[in-house]
């Protein structure tokens, strides 16, 4: 059985069903299987199968406690119905690079392929841990994780979920996306202030009401729960099975990564994939100009006292990655992870010793890119290869380049690549940022999402994906706008109907 352990408490141990319960440990560290030797599996057997097979050969390892059956029957339920793309995570050639497209889901964002899955995987734990309560999902969102979050949760039994987003503070298209959806469990509600209030008075109402109503417990779906890390380890292998499949890379050849980062969620996930035996070659962490990852796997110093940017690739606009600390357990050890933390909380910065750096430095290529770049890679690529990337694809593209060219790293990485193919994870549709996607090829707006998405589609041949080309007709059913101050009692009601 794999044990999961809290990176900031060794006598906490819990399953993995438990874990998932939780999604944050007491005390305020995040769950990791606590032997990662543990985790060691037959990829080669993994990468036969499809993306249900290869997502039911990762459950199993990883969500051990509820049974090769339930992780089976879960695999089905989640993908069922969800995803445009039969292999869920298609692999696109793009240049002398390969292209994952991980937006194929109802929000045509690669948060769908997680959050299609953690509320089932939640919904079971219920059962197995003799949980009666229902569970009220709170997300405070500056604009994908609410909507992702919503179509996960919605209609699945014994859970509820209520999004907060800033009034006035999201696009047209992300609003209209958690707006829309019309389900019993599912309320989106605006609020008056930024994102920042709504994600401050969502930490608070999980201090002062866990249990808002009886019968019903607040929990939260972010990054740090462990069922979402997991479900992204599965299209690692989808990637490394494709490619083989095209003929592009031998059994046991190595692929490179290269991964947008924000919350080092998703790249954390390659790193798993790497542990479980995958050939993985360089995970290139891939950040816009909020570049703190980059500084800190090129230098072991972590600094979040530094500007804020707001930029194009608003997903990753974050100066704490949250899911980093499950590296630091790993590479640093407890004792120094618990150190690490604490005095990111006091003083907003630690260094690691050069011996940690190095092993990090063996998988791990901290790479930045300006919006400027990341928009020029937009142009260039489409100019080359008819090929359109959003926002946050882009970045990565232009890391990728900056790592090849030799640019980046910087020289003190001393690692190089011998790896047989590219990977770059897609994580957002274009036709989610159309306005920037339009500015970057250089044309003009049209005053509205609906007639930006519309003029993308014109340029391109590619159909608007399903999830967004109803959203401008769907009739609103969340109109709810709230003072901050309100959210407790609102949060009370919703639970008490
Ligand atoms: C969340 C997100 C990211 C960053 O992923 P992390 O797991 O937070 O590193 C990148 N791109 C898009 C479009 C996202 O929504």
């Amino acid at each position: 059985m794999i044990e999961y352990v809290s990176t900031r408490d060794q006598s906490v141990r819990v399953s993995s069903s438990k874990a998932i319960l939780d999604g944050q440990a007491a005390g305020g560290g995040l769950y990791v299987p606590a032997d990662i030797e543990a985790v060691k599996s037959d990829w080669r057997s993994i990468i036969k199968g499809d993306f249900r097979s290869m997502a039911k050969a990762v459950w199993n390892v990883f969500f051990d406690d509820y049974g090769k059956e339930e992780t089976d029957r879960l695999v089905e339920v989640s993908y069922k119905d969800k995803f445009s793309a039969p292999d869920i995570t298609p692999l696109v050639k793009v240049g002398d690079a390969y292209v994952l497209e991980l937006w194929h889901g109802p929000t045509s964002a690669f948060k769908d392929v997680a959050l299609s899955a953690l509320p089932n995987l939640m919904s079971a734990a219920r059962g197995m841990n003799g949980f009666t309560d229902d569970i009220m999902i709170l997300t405070a969102t500056s604009g994908d994780t609410g909507s992702a979050a919503i179509q996960g949760f919605r209609d699945v039994p014994g859970t509820g979920i209520i999004v907060f987003y800033p009034h006035g503070g999201v696009s047209d298209t992300q609003r209209l996306q958690m707006v829309t959806p019309d389900s019993s469990n599912v309320t989106a509600c605006a609020i008056r202030g930024n994102f920042d209030d709504a994600q401050t008075g969502v930490k608070k109402l999980f201090r002062e009401i866990p249990k808002p109503v009886k019968g019903v417990s607040l929990s939260s779906a972010n990054s740090i729960n462990i069922g979402r890390l997991v479900p992204q380890i599965v299209y690692y292998f989808s990637a490394y099975a494709q490619l083989m499949e095209k003929g592009v890379i031998k059994e046991g050849d190595k692929v490179d990564y290269v991964v947008p980062t924000g919350n080092f969620g998703d790249i954390m996930a390659g790193w798993y994939a790497l542990k479980m035996g995958l050939p993985v070659g360089r995970l290139v962490c891939a950040s816009n100009k909020n570049n703190v990852l980059t500084e800190f796997l090129n230098t072991g110093h972590y600094d979040r006292k530094r500007e804020f940017y707001k930029t194009t690739s608003p997903s990753m606009d974050i100066l704490v990655s949250s899911n980093l600390e499950r590296l630091l357990w790993y590479v640093c050890g407890p004792e120094h992870t618990l150190e690490y933390m604490k005095q990111l909380e006091q003083t907003g910065e630690y260094q690691i010793t050069d011996d940690e750096l190095f092993e990090m430095q063996k998988v791990f290529t901290g790479v930045f890119a300006s919006d400027d770049k990341g928009a020029a890679a937009i142009k260039g690529v489409f100019e080359s290869d008819k090929y359109l990337m959003d926002t946050h694809t882009s970045i990565a593209w232009a890391c990728m380049e900056k790592y090849r060219s030799g640019e980046a790293p910087a020289d003190t990485v001393p690692f190089g690549s011998d790896a047989a193919a590219t990977v770059v994870l897609s994580t957002a549709s274009p036709y989610k940022f159309s306005a920037a996607v339009l500015e970057a090829l250089g044309e003009e707006l049209t005053g509205s999402d609906e007639g930006n998405m519309q003029k993308v589609r014109e340029i391109t041949d590619a159909e608007v994906p399903s999830g967004l080309a109803g959203i401008f007709s769907k009739p609103v059913v969340h109109k709810d706008v709230i003072e901050i101050s309100d959210m407790k009692p609102y949060v009370i009601e919703k639970c008490t109907r």
